[in-house]
């Protein structure tokens, strides 16, 4: 058994809501979380476990402070080639100029291994410790990026891409191959686990979106997704041309018989030509489909979405180039719909959920801006219910991204039973971007309200504001330690 000894900020499981637990220890066999317990206790610990604690407590006092691994529930890992770069046009034409260009080029095994491998190291060392991926439309290369996370420790649910209509002829496959090689890559992919204590990789169905996606293609793949038990992953209503695109798709095959629409929309329209029934009606919207931006969702479509189990992953620096609209992530949170955030490099171009923290707080607030400017809500102390707070963001990066993949009990906070993902944060680690100013006097936890400085509060909140991978001092995968203190990625 290995102990770890400090401070961790600690997601609760079921509300979303931030613990922090001063000096406590976290004790991890095989991977797994055995006990969080107060120090006071590691005496005690030591009897019921059988640790020696001297040799066998890691411990990490002064300001350090861990936090879960952090989940990213939408990458496109092939993307990674050319983030930072083209965020000019629309949504659409994108795909086209830059997107399925690039990702063609993924038939060339050297250039995958490349390019995943730097991007796995990047995330890690970012405090990324799961991803949900979508690779390319190539079974060879997409299980390359399966090997590549398992090299360098990182956990990887990932998709081969399937796509079978509006897409260059060479970059989309026939309905009947896309499903088989779905199929083949589902097997290929599980076998890589074989060995391992806690598998760390796992196939995820991905049909890219409807508009590249017949309906058999996708009803095909609903069925595979059945009958291997596997999460699904899927983009829906991200952006206007989207949405438009669909529409224009599925207009006819939504038409009913007199012309009238029995559908749920009621006075908001038609919901029958759009993403989230579509999915339903193929059988692709369920519990452990995860549904990438659902920027220009409806009422009634969140609630089918909460009724499904689906949830949505959250691409605010993604959302902020290509959909021309705000995910209304409060109202979404309040109908009980599950959200984890994803950076969607590189729609969105920052490899790093703290980024994606970040733009989740500022829009929230830019869309409240909006409501109070429009004078829809607020009132004299201009006040909004819909703002979202640092202390939610990274609860949606941590215990969302667990609850969106199904695997809270597992993943997402430290917890018996859980598997130690972990990252260690220094926030005076030598090129520190931020900070910190302690009041030694008091102890270090006078309230500034009082004139003192910086609490543990404080300097958590600086981090997540501020910080980056040089405050990143180690990272663990269940238990393995994957980033090594200075940065360094430790090799399988
Ligand atoms: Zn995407």
């Amino acid at each position: 058994m290995r102990v770890y000894r400090g401070t961790f900020v600690n997601p609760l499981n079921d509300r979303r809501y931030i613990d922090f637990l001063r000096d406590h220890i976290v004790g991890v066999q095989d991977g797994t979380i055995a006990f969080v317990e107060p120090a006071s206790r590691l005496g005690e610990m030591a009897t019921i476990h059988g640790f020696n604690p001297e040799s066998d407590v890691s411990v990490f006092m002064g300001n350090q402070f861990f936090i879960p691994g952090m989940i990213d529930t939408h990458i496109h890992a092939p993307q990674y080639a050319f983030t930072g770069t083209a965020t000019s046009c629309p949504l659409m034409e994108w795909l086209e100029k830059f997107t399925y260009p690039t990702e063609s080029r993924f038939s060339d095994l050297g250039f995958a291994e490349q390019v995943y491998s730097k991007l796995i190291s990047r995330l890690l060392k970012n405090g990324c410790t799961t991803g949900l991926y979508y690779a390319t439309i190539h079974n060879e290369s997409s299980l390359a990026l399966a090997r590549c996370a398992l090299r360098a420790g990182q956990r990887a649910f990932i998709g081969k891409v399937a796509m079978d209509r509006n897409a260059p002829d060479h970059y989309r496959q026939a309905t009947a191959t896309a499903i088989e090689e779905t199929e083949r890559f589902i097997l290929d992919a599980r076998q890589l686990n074989s060995g391992l204590t806690h598998p760390l990789v796992e196939p995820v169905v991905t049909p890219r979106f409807i508009p590249t996606c017949t309906s058999d293609l996708m009803s095909g793949l609903a069925a595979l997704a059945a009958k291997h038990h596997c999460l699904i992953q899927t983009h829906a209503v991200e952006s206007i041309d989207e949405v438009a695109f669909v529409k224009s798709l599925h207009d006819a095959e939504a038409r009913h018989e007199d012309d009238a629409c029995h559908c749920s929309g009621g006075e908001t329209g038609c919901l029958c030509e759009r993403d989230i029934m579509i999915l339903d009606k193929l059988g692709l919207l369920k519990p452990g489909t995860v549904l990438a931006h659902a920027v220009h969702l409806k009422e009634e479509e969140a609630a089918l979405i909460k009724e499904r189990g689906a949830a949505i992953s959250h691409c605010p620096l993604s959302n902020y180039f290509f959909s021309q609209g705000v995910l209304p992530l409060r109202r979404c949170l309040d109908w009980g719909v599950t959200v984890g955030l994803g950076t969607d490099v590189a729609g969105g171009y920052a490899p790093s959920l703290l980024t994606a923290i970040r733009e989740t707080v500022v829009s929230s607030r830019t869309l409240e801006n909006r409501e109070l400017q429009e004078g829809r809500v607020g009132g004299p102390r201009l006040r909004s219910e819909l703002r979202v707070t640092w202390r939610e963001a990274l609860w949606l990066a941590t215990m969302g991204g667990a609850q969106s993949l199904m695997l809270a009990n597992r993943l997402g906070s430290f917890a018996p039973g859980k598997l130690f993902d972990a990252v260690l944060v220094d926030p005076q680690a030598p090129g520190s971007p931020f900070d910190v100013f302690i009041d030694a006097a008091a102890g270090g936890e006078r309230p500034r309200a009082q004139g003192g400085l910086d609490t543990l509060e404080d300097i958590v909140e600086k981090y997540v504001n501020l910080g980056d991978d040089r405050n990143h001092v180690a990272v663990w995968v269940q238990g393995r330690e994957v980033v090594a203190a200075g940065g360094q990625l430790v090799a399988a």
